[in-house]
């Protein structure tokens, strides 16, 4: 029984509790047992809340037996340790924030609780969410269930490899240039970027403002549409959160597709496309064909300039952002007797960050220094505006548009490691979105030939997430992927 809870998605497991076959306190042990046994080895968590699991399961079975049950009522969460949560040890995966305890809840975490999310915990990440393998933790490496020695992708590889290996009911992420998705693309789960401003940034550490959204990893495409219409809305907190409406979107979710446009972008089919991901973005065409989705190629010019513009743009705002830890106001301090400020700020700098980290800050202070503001940032920016534009441009004649969400399946801890910009390229399908601003959604499409799981991806207009969820949904259905029982 309790493996079979753990394999639930959070709309089986809200019916279970409605109809009292289960009450919350025992899906919350189920997951905090296999934690047990699990964790050690595949190092998804950083701190586990047992504790206060257990008191959120008994208060929501409580709530549940007087008919007051909320959205969420009892379902076990699992928190990417970027999110500030209130008494709670916030780490970014970090040394420099090695046992900082917020004094306050992010927004976005603070709505689940308030809609009866139970919390389990604190995932790993790469360290402040620079990574595409979660090899870059100060807490050390994330493994991905679907095999030996496998990464799960990064940054958010704790909350992936937490939904593939059934240690939670679904979890949260943040995504500034493809991580939510690469990691669901890598552990056969799905994974939604919502657009810039539809969830409220206030309370999650800060990587580049401008890219950095929090969306929901989670089993399946309904559970996703129900974390999202709890995450998604304005906050007076967060300046850059937008104001548009929440759609209802978990209770529609049947829709036709007669009539929808899917763009098929021609700069993502690179010469040396991987043939197997060729074959299975062919198959997800064949799908939206067969449903009455009218087919459209079109281009996005701009698309090769996004990857290094992001490595202008976002190294900027992480050099900034990244400043605050200084020694004297969070977290690390590297002091000794008779140690002046300056070097105060240099040995906890020094010591407090990890290597991607500090190569982030050092590439992000260069191109916003005075003799290459122009040459690299101001540029950097005006080629953003373009490939906002070729967006703006190609959702005239489409409705949603479909790609392979990774270049490759999930690999082995060491491979990529040589230079930082094979690691890089692992983000060349998802970053143009983050760029853009716009929505968008992974969703496991099928295994390879090695059995590992290669993801599809869906970009819509900003503020459209019901037609992503609406199409995911239907190809969920028909591409009927099977996930990890373990
Ligand atoms: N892998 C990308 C990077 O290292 C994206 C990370 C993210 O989305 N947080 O910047």
């Amino acid at each position: 029984m309790s493996q079979e809870l753990r394999y639930a998605t959070i709309a089986q497991l809200t019916t279970m509790l409605a109809t009292k076959q289960v009450s919350a306190r025992e899906i919350t042990d189920a997951y905090l047992d296999a934690i047990e046994v699990s964790n050690p080895k595949l190092n998804a968590f950083i701190t586990i809340t047992a504790e206060q699991a257990r008191a959120q399961a008994d208060a929501s079975d409580a709530r549940i037996a007087q008919g007051e049950a909320r959205a969420l009522e009892g379902i076990p969460i699992a928190i990417k340790d970027l999110f500030c949560t209130k008494g709670v040890q916030t780490t970014a995966a970090s040394h420099m924030l090695e046992g900082f305890i917020p004094p306050y809840e992010s927004t976005v975490t603070q709505r689940l609780y308030d809609a009866g999310m139970v919390g389990l915990g604190k995932t790993n990440l790469d360290q402040f969410a620079m990574g595409s393998a979660n090899i870059t933790s100060y807490f050390g490496n994330v493994l991905n269930p679907w095999g030996e020695n496998l990464v799960p992708g990064g940054s958010s590889g704790g909350s992936a490899t937490a939904v593939s290996a059934n240690l939670c009911a679904a979890s949260l992420g943040t995504d500034t240039g493809g991580s939510i998705r690469q990691p669901a693309a890598f552990s056969g789960i799905v994974g939604l970027k919502p657009t810039y401003g539809r969830c409220s940034r206030y309370g999650i550490i800060a990587f580049a403002s401008s890219l950095d959204q929090a969306g929901p990893i989670t089993k399946t495409v309904e559970d996703a549409a129900i974390l999202f219409e709890i995450m998604a809305g304005h906050d007076e907190k967060d300046s850059t959160s937008a104001h548009h409406e929440i759609p209802h979107v978990s209770n529609m979710l049947e829709g036709d597709m007669k009539g929808l446009r899917v763009g098929i972008p021609l700069e993502y089919r690179p010469d040396g496309l991987d043939a197997e991901i060729a074959a299975m973005w062919d198959h997800g065409v064949e799908i939206l064909r067969a449903r009455g989705a009218e087919i459209v190629p079109i281009s996005l010019k701009h698309t090769k300039y996004a990857l290094p513009t992001y490595y202008i743009i976002a190294p900027a705002e992480a050099s900034s952002n990244l400043a605050r830890y200084d020694g004297v106001r969070y977290g690390l301090r590297v002091h000794e007797a008779g140690m002046g400020i300056d070097d105060l700020y240099e040995c906890t700098r020094s010591v407090g960050f990890g290597a991607e980290v500090k190569r982030r800050i050092m590439i992000g202070t260069y191109v916003l220094s005075a003799g290459y503001y122009d040459a690299y940032y101001k540029k950097a920016q005006r080629v953003r505006g373009c490939i906002i534009n070729d967006f703006r441009e190609a959702f005239e004649k489409v409705d949603v548009i479909l790609t392979p969400t990774a270049p490759s399946a999930a690999f082995k801890i060491g491979e990529k490691m040589d230079d930082p910009v094979t690691m890089y390229l692992n983000d060349v399908f998802t970053v143009p979105a983050s760029m853009a601003g716009i929505p968008a959604m992974a969703i496991p499409a099928g295994l390879n030939k090695a059995g590992l799981p290669l993801g599809l991806q869906l970009l819509g207009r900003s503020f459209d997430e019901v037609t992503l969820f609406k199409v995911a949904a239907a190809m969920e259905r028909d591409l009927g992927f099977v996930r990890l029982k373990v």
